[in-house]
């Protein structure tokens, strides 16, 4: 039986989107392609250099290097990976923000170093002080997100990397989500703003970019190095990726994306998106739910499990976050026109 894919015409609750035209194109084109083997796929290996070239400059990294990964959590789990093996700790911890995504749960799990959860303050931030309080000795690496999974707020990240650089610690940026709206705003969140070691950035997601496409970027490439492993069967000689074969539709849509929107489309599609959350949010506060403000495209509410359920039953992809609030993400799939029949929808509910 043929099935057809999900239509994104109710989908509110994902972090990624349709991909653009160009970045649909080029995925096609380079279907068969992986730049896991670079001496036998030398043209998608050149893609992946213009990728990491172009990442770089949007988040401010002057000799960037990195590679385009499956994912966020392929990138986070890699800056764990690195960060563990600089330290001279035996067992060595993370410190990281109770709003850290899920994958350095398994990055934990998989390395073997402990994770240190401290809370967010009363804005959802990283807490200084208790992230302060947890640093020592044995910390390898300190984990600040720009852009985090259930409210969109960036945490302090330069005083995150001054903490962590005090202790000889490591600091890594999750940007899996926010690296492509962040550069419109004002907030200090990448490698020119701070020093930071490590970022994940996904063209997969506000990159729209075709899954899978996902970015690591370090510092400077020794940091790599820490990665590479021999690679005897094949040309190159070593393989700093997690994954084996991958997808070089991925990284030829990545560039397609990036080139085409890279800076003035990602702007305006930040202002859309973001006046779209902002209208969302102006809506929900209107009907009287508690709204979390906006401060990028996601908006979070208190809303009745019982309409929550409702409104799913009603085909709309939504999700909730951790403490059951609504959870909407604004992104460019995600119109206006969209949003209205939502809110069209939770009204007949409300009258009923
Ligand atoms: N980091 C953040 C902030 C995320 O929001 C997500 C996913 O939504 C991830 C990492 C994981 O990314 P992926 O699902 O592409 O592995």
């Amino acid at each position: 039986m043929q099935r057809e894919p999900q239509a994104f015409d109710r989908v509110l609750s994902s972090m990624c989107t349709e991909p653009h035209p160009v970045a649909r194109e080029a995925a096609e084109r380079f279907l068969a392609t992986n730049p896991g083997d670079p001496g036998t796929y030398p043209t998608v290996a050149a893609l992946e250099d213009d990728a990491i070239a172009i990442l770089g400059e949007i988040a401010g990294l002057e000799d960037p290097a990195g590679y385009v990964a499956s994912g966020g959590t392929e990138a986070n789990i890699q800056a764990v990976r690195i960060a563990r093996e600089r330290a001279e700790a035996k067992r060595p911890n993370v410190v990281m923000p109770e709003s850290a995504h899920f994958s350095f749960q398994k990055a934990a799990d998989v390395l073997g170093v402990d994770l240190r959860i401290v809370p967010v303050d009363e804005q959802y931030r990283a807490d200084l002080e208790a992230v302060r309080a947890s640093v020592d000795s044995d910390t390898a690496l300190v984990v600040g997100v720009a852009g985090t999974t259930e409210y969109g707020r960036v945490d302090p990240i330069p005083a995150l990397a001054e903490i962590a650089h005090s202790a000889d610690a490591m600091c890594h940026v999750d940007a899996a989500w926010g690296g492509f709206v962040l550069p419109f705003t004002d907030y200090d969140w990448h490698f020119g703003h701070a020093d930071i070691d490590s970022m994940a950035i996904d063209p997969h997601k506000m990159g729209q970019a075709a899954v899978p496409a996902g970015g690591l970027l370090v510092r400077d490439e020794s940091l790599l190095d820490e990665l590479a492993v021999d690679t005897p069967y094949l040309e190159s000689t070593s393989q700093a990726t997690l994954t084996g074969t991958r997808s070089g539709a991925g990284v030829a849509s990545a560039v397609a994306a990036m080139e085409e929107l890279w800076p003035g489309g990602y702007r305006s599609q930040y202002a859309r998106s973001q006046n779209n959350a902002e209208w969302l949010a102006d809506a929900l506060e209107k009907r009287g739910y508690s709204v979390v403000d906006p401060t990028l495209p996601l908006v979070a509410a208190t809303l009745p499990r019982s309409t929550f359920d409702a409104l799913r039953a009603k085909g709309w992809r939504i999700s909730r976050t951790a403490t059951g609030e609504l959870r909407i993400v604004c992104m460019p799939h995600v119109t206006r026109e969209m949003l209205a029949s939502f809110i069209g929808d939770l009204d007949q509910l409300e009258v009923r």
